[in-house]
């Protein structure tokens, strides 16, 4: 039984606060024990505590593509192939993916994201074309993915994306990925290695999604097999829609809107998440609504690249629930979910009413969560997985502060939590990483892009 005590605020969910203690044993939140229950406290002094942050929208491989020339302020059509020649010249393998998914992991529990949806969208080259080999690279991919996750014991969620993958093959691969993860009597990465439900281990920290990048790189057919995949297992669907490349190239291809195409090709319901949705017309958002669609907001991503702004207060008003994601390093060069929710408050504005503080932090939490399917996860009610960020509110950028849970966006950009735990173990103290040193994951970088 752990405690956590003396905390300037308690943040349960989005319409609760205490400055109770709050109680962890067997990786849950837990009541309140009886006085003479032992117990190990951990001192929360000064501190606000929240729910971990549940990044639901990255691209971890670009952590290491970060700045790129020819990446910046230009349009996404440029952008694309810029990036493409670079995961070409660096060969993604899965060392790369090891070194990339150890610094983009640790770099988001250092800002508090306890889990994160990795979009993973790029795969050795030619992989369609070399029948059963192509299919074992890119599990081998996912499984250097979910190891280093694990390692460093962050939560993750391993989306097969696609991007102009042959359908097929795609789908061939997103089987044989779920098998090696989460199901399977031979055992997956997760740490009992039998199947769960959903999608999700059985202990939680590994999830197996589907989703293809959107409509301006996938076809019908794509999305259609990679459905199949997820009917059969019961995975969440991710989908990227309506940034700038994405609107033009569904109007010259299709003479359609990207929502009425993913409406056709069954991809707006309950259990699919699209990202970024930026400028959706009044009538788009009300259909999400009614399908019960959710949506990643990632403002890190679009507004530095003009790619668009999605209408967060329209489309919470209509009833969809919203999420946040970083998306990649990149379009972001940051996984510091914190720093875009600050962001996502200052940009909301431009595009509609203000979002308040505490709404937007709920979207970085328990809207997150609700895409992901994970009820247990973004809130910290008896029952909740204990994934928990402890920010320090007690040093000068936060002095004058009348309300410290506001504050958290207002106050010090770019903050980082003291501690950061994940089902009811330590990940970060101190502000330190636990699992690695930092330092070798970023010389490990280097050697694998430059060595
Ligand atoms: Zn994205």
């Amino acid at each position: 039984m752990l405690e956590f005590r003396g905390a300037v605020r308690v943040v349960v969910d989005e319409a609760t606060e205490t400055t109770d203690s709050l109680f962890v044993d067997g990786g849950r939140v837990v009541d309140r024990p009886a006085d003479d229950v032992p117990r190990e406290v951990v001192d929360a002094g000064g501190c606000v505590v929240t729910p971990g942050l549940v990044n639901a929208h990255h691209h971890l491989l670009q952590s290491g593509f970060r700045t790129l020339p020819g990446t910046r302020g230009v349009p996404m059509a440029d952008w694309l192939p810029a990036m493409a020649a670079a995961y070409g010249a660096a060969r993604i393998d899965p060392s790369l993916v090891a070194a990339t998914t150890a610094v983009g992991v640790a770099e988001g529990l250092l800002a508090g994201v306890t889990t994160v949806a990795d979009h993973q969208l790029n795969w050795p080259a030619g992989h369609g074309d070399a029948g059963q080999a192509g299919v074992d690279d890119t599990v081998a991919i996912a499984v250097s993915i979910a190891r280093e996750a694990a390692a460093l014991g962050g939560r993750l969620v391993f989306v097969r994306g696609s991007a102009r993958d042959d359908p097929e093959a795609a789908a061939t691969s997103a089987e044989a990925i779920v098998q090696a993860l989460v199901g399977g009597a031979s055992g997956g990465v997760s740490a009992t290695g039998t199947a769960g439900t959903g999608g999700v281990g059985d202990d939680g920290m590994l999830q197996v999604a589907v989703g293809p990048a959107g409509v301006h790189s996938d076809s019908r057919e794509t999305f259609a097999l990679l459905d199949e995949v997820a009917a059969r297992h019961g995975l969440r669907r991710r989908t990227q829609a309506n940034e700038q490349v994405d609107v033009a190239i569904a109007l010259e291809r299709y003479g359609r809107r990207p929502l009425d195409l993913l409406d056709d090709w069954g991809w707006v319901a309950d259990d699919v998440t699209i990202a970024h949705l930026c400028a959706v017309t009044d009538d788009e958002i009300a259909r999400l609504a009614r399908a019960g669609v959710t949506a990643t907001h990632a403002p890190g991503c679009d507004l530095p690249m003009g790619w668009g702004i999605a209408p967060v207060a329209a489309l919470r008003a209509a009833g969809v629930t919203v999420g946040l994601g970083t998306s990649g390093g990149g379009s972001n060069d940051a996984g510091h979910l914190l720093a875009d929710a600050r962001l996502a408050m200052q940009v909301a504005p431009l595009v509609g009413p203000p979002v308040p503080a505490r709404t937007v932090l709920g979207m970085a939490t328990a809207g997150s969560a609700a895409g992901l399917g994970r009820p247990e996860l973004g809130h910290l009610r008896p029952g909740a997985a204990a994934d928990l960020c402890l920010w320090d509110v007690s040093g000068v950028a936060d002095a004058g502060v009348a309300d410290p849970v506001a504050g958290l966006l207002w106050a010090s950009p770019g903050r980082r939590p003291r501690e950061v735990w994940v089902a009811g173990r330590p990940a970060v103290r101190e502000g330190r990483l636990l699992g690695a040193d930092e330092r070798d994951l970023v010389a490990a970088l280097e050697r694998r892009l430059r060595g």
